[in-house]
């Protein structure tokens, strides 16, 4: 785990602090629209506890199985919304595109270009 000063945008969005278009959701996962979709369908997934993981190693490392359960709503995700084939993107540092430093992964689905991997 790792102690945020502040809560962070997607910890504050899980809070119902932040509006969001909600997907879906467990008691610890909840999935919604990215606000600036890059695929048809463009689903971040992501998990509710505060001060939570920061990426998806710490997450791996620290609580496989909440892992799975965010993988396991992702599928959901894309059976709900697209054909069920679906691109799983966990973006892991700043120099890799993270922008919100609490664990979420992702789904891209529906009409992606072949090859793309964006
Ligand atoms: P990252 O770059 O950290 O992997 O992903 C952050 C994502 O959050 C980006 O795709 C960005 O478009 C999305 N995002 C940023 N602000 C908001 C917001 O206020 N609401 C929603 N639903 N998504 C947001």
């Amino acid at each position: 785990m790792t102690e945020h000063a502040e809560p962070t945008l997607f910890e504050r969005i899980a809070a119902r602090e932040i509006p969001a278009q909600i997907v879906a959701e467990t008691d610890r996962v909840i999935a919604f629209h990215d606000i600036a979709p890059k695929a048809p369908v463009h689903v971040v997934v992501t998990t509710k506890e505060q001060g939570g993981y920061r990426d998806v190693v710490e997450l791996a490392a620290g609580d496989p199985a909440l892992l799975a359960e965010l993988v396991a709503v992702a599928r959901g995700v894309a059976d709900e919304l697209a054909d069920g084939d679906f691109r799983l993107v966990f973006n892991t540092g700043g120099n890799a595109g993270q922008t919100v430093f609490h664990v979420h992964a992702h789904v891209l689905a529906g009409g992606l270009e072949e090859g793309s991997l964006a």
